[in-house]
């Protein structure tokens, strides 16, 4: 008999439910992992909440998830880096290796990418899945699968310290405090930046970011965040920032908080997907801007990072649900989003 296991499937808006369906057997280059751990990120929460995120429109039935951490169970043929009992944090788009933004290495931007709970592609909400070896990082002793579900989100803040130039000794200000905000903080400060200001409205993530290491916080319903910028740099501006929050007028502020020479990193995306700038004002101070697509190349950098006691992980979950309350889970992440900075599922137990 088919071994089966439990999937937890968005059913329609609002709506998730559990089917069974047969485990998957690991194929060549491939790895079977008992998952232990799956992050709930804010685009599983907009598939949900929405049913869509631009063109990507859900047909239910569709499993959300893609931020996930488990053990490996079962090795394919051909793959000789993993073993069974090894913890592993999985990548989880897959890319063809053959286009020219594989070929160059930019292998983010494949167009070809299978990357997990984005429509169609089913993610990883249910006890198994069958991944490729290749996408599959082994963990550290020192490091859990909790911590390796959150390497995912931990990746796009070493991308953006990345696409920023990021160094040591920079003053730098990360707009938005939600999870990405919190990690793209953590990331340039293992980068070694001398300082981060973070700016939100939300008190309890304004907390979690000095809690975590955040140099100095803003919250924008209380200061004008440029005036506040100002202020702690002695006139003098920021080397870098860093949108997460997707809001409209924080790259505004973004260029009159930054100095002359300085570079914006575009991480969140406005609600539908238009910005208006002052670029008169970014093109007199010659500033430069980056945009962040998901990540590439960064899992080692970011499980050693985080090993090496460098960033603070697990300190970004402040909820975690039993595999059988996802909806829960789900709903209460829209619904308290000032207080559930960070949710996780745990899928089962840890080995
Ligand atoms: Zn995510
Ligand atoms: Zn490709």
């Amino acid at each position: 008999m088919m071994e089966m296991m439990k999937v937890a499937v968005m059913e329609g808006i609002g709506k998730i439910g559990f089917v069974e369906r047969p485990i998957p057997q690991p194929g060549s280059g491939e790895v079977l992992v008992k998952l232990e751990f799956v992050g709930i990120c804010g685009s599983d929460l907009h598939y949900y909440n929405s049913g869509r995120i631009g063109d990507y429109i859900v047909e239910p039935p569709f499993v959300l998830g893609h931020e996930c951490g488990g053990t490996v169970v079962k090795v394919g043929e051909g793959v000789s880096h993993l073993c069974q009992g090894d913890r592993v944090a999985l990548e989880p788009g897959k890319t063809c290796g053959q286009c020219d933004f594989c070929r160059q290495g930019l292998y983010n931007l494949c167009p070809d990418v299978v990357f997990f709970a984005t429509p169609p592609v089913d993610g990883v909400f249910q006890e198994y899945v069958a991944h490729e070896a290749a996408l599959c990082f082994k963990l550290p002793e020192k490091v859990s699968t909790l911590e390796g579900a959150l390497i995912e989100p931990l990746a796009v803040g070493f991308h953006a310290a990345a696409q920023g130039g990021a160094k040591i000794g920079q003053t730098t200000v990360v707009f938005g405090s939600g999870c990405i905000g919190l990690v793209t903080m953590m990331a340039l400060k293992a980068y070694g930046v001398s300082c981060v200001y973070v700016v939100d409205n939300l008190k309890l993530r304004l907390d979690k970011a000095t809690e975590l290491g955040a140099d100095g916080v803003i919250n924008f319903n209380e200061t004008d965040p440029v005036e506040a910028v100002m202020k702690l740099t002695d006139g003098k501006g920021c080397d870098l920032a860093i949108d997460t929050s997707g809001s409209p007028s924080a790259a505004t502020q973004a260029i009159h908080a930054c100095r002359k020479g300085a570079v914006i990193v575009m991480v969140g995306y406005t609600s539908d997907g238009m910005l208006t700038l002052p670029m008169g004002l970014a093109m007199d101070k010659e500033q430069r801007f980056e945009t962040v697509f998901r990540y590439r190349h960064v899992y080692p950098a970011a499980i050693k990072a985080v090993a090496d006691g460098r960033v603070n992980l697990k300190g970004i979950v402040t909820h975690t649900f039993d595999f059988a309350d996802v909806q829960k889970a789900m709903d209460q992440s829209i619904a308290n989003k000032a207080e559930i900075v960070k949710a996780a599922i745990k899928i089962s137990d840890a080995k």
